[in-house]
């Protein structure tokens, strides 16, 4: 590549291989596009291979309800094709209720689900026991969510990769990007690549490309098991999740846990703002722990083979940036989907091709553009 850009060498070139930057490559090679996808580190050596790869449909508004639905959809079509190491297993939730209080928030989301034709099932305590018989005594039922799948992210996101390498795609791992805009990409060699369309999908570091957007880092733990075959069955979450993992202002951990292929545990979840260090920070992950051996007394005598951190890219609103940036007509945003972009990814990369080949979507794109955040400030 020479070190002045020319003519336009791609016709788009995606910052970032995370799991939404390869579902991006994946898509437009899709549709006949010449891509080609740098990425500092290697693929899905981000918030990919920290997270939890729970596919999962969420209701905290509209917009997102409208993402994660059309996300599995499409996890659940691209089943056939993905290899064994993605380990995609359609396990569904369980949204356990721990009171009537939050079997009341059963009631309220089987109805949500049931007007937008998500199959669930309502549990009571009887058939909860029977689902999971590892859950403590006295819960008062739960929610399955049958749908709702697992896999392992940083495979899923190599095989998002390799299909788009397949259709002509350019993989350049190592490549560190220090400037976007005008149809240019700046590497840190010095070097210059052209593309007409240049996307923005480097997770929690978007804001060292596009400095206007705001996106925070919010710290999570996990932790997985030695391997336990059939202690656990489905993705289990605490209702009280909710008001955690949607708490902007302190510190929190749920009960959130997940069976593995191999019969391991992932144990998770916390969240923090503020919190910037890699390292696992053993009060919180103590708290986590808890909580976890709370709603699961058998977890407390399992050997732990290992406890990582990783950080979400969080948005003001909630809500991730997919969409054009108002700033420069050759830059789009593919970044902040927090703590779900596991899921989200495949979505992520089908209204991004849309909106790029000027496709009628299959979602309403509105909520996610990040025109909305800048509106003020770019048209001042
Ligand atoms: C603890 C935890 C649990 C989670 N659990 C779930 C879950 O169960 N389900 C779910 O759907 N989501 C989950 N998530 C969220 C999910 O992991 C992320 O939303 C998703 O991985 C984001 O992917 P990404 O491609 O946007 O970012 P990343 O995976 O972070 O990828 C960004 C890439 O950009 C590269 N990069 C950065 N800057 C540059 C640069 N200047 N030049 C070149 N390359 C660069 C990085 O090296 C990196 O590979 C979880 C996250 C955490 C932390």
């Amino acid at each position: 590549m020479s070190r002045a850009a020319g003519k336009a060498s791609y016709d788009a070139i995606i910052a970032g291989a995370g799991i939404v930057g390869a579902a991006c490559a994946d898509e437009f090679s899709r549709r006949g596009m010449k891509v080609a996808v740098l990425d500092r580190e290697i693929v899905g050596s981000g918030a990919t291979a920290a997270g939890m790869g729970h596919i999962v449909v969420m209701d905290d508004s509209e917009a997102q309800f409208a993402l994660t639905r059309y996300s599995q959809q499409l996890w659940q079509a691209l089943k056939p094709e993905l290899p064994d190491d993605v380990e995609y297993e359609q396990c569904g939730t369980v949204w356990v209720a721990a009171d009537e209080e939050e079997m009341a928030e059963v009631g309220r989301k089987r109805e949500y689900y049931a007007e937008r034709r998500v199959p669930t099932e309502v549990l009571d305590a009887k058939s909860l026991k029977q689902l999971e018989p590892n859950l403590r005594d006295g819960m008062a039922g739960g929610l399955l969510v049958p749908e709702d799948a697992v896999l392992y992210p940083p495979c899923a996101a190599r095989f998002l990769i390799e299909r788009a390498q397949k259709r002509g795609a350019e993989l350049r791992p190592g490549a560190s990007v220090v400037q976007i805009g005008q149809g240019r990409v700046g590497l840190s060699d010095g070097s210059e690549i052209a593309a007409e369309i240049i996307v923005n999908a480097t997770g929690t570091w978007a804001p060292e490309l596009t400095p206007r957007i705001e996106i925070r880092k919010r710290k999570g733990h996990l932790l997985i098991t030695d391997r336990y075959p059939g202690f656990l069955r489905h993705q289990l979450v605490e209702l009280g999740y909710l008001k955690s993992a949607h708490s902007v202002g302190s510190d929190s951990v749920a009960f959130n846990v997940q069976p593995r292929r191999t019969g391991q545990i992932l144990i998770g979840s916390s969240r923090q703002y503020g919190a910037e260090h890699k390292d696992v920070d053993h009060i919180m992950l103590e708290r986590m722990l808890r909580r976890a051996v709370e709603y699961m007394p058998g977890l407390r005598p399992m050997s732990a083979v290992r406890a990582w951190t990783g950080f979400r890219a969080a948005t003001p609103d909630k809500l991730p940036l997919i969409g054009p940036w108002p700033g420069d007509k050759s830059v789009y945003l593919a970044a902040g989907h927090e703590g779900l972009g596991i899921t989200t990814s495949l979505g992520t990369a089908r209204i991004l091709a849309d909106q790029i080949t000027g496709s009628k979507t299959e979602i309403p794109i509105e909520p996610y553009l990040p025109s909305r955040t800048v509106k003020e400030r770019v048209h001042a």
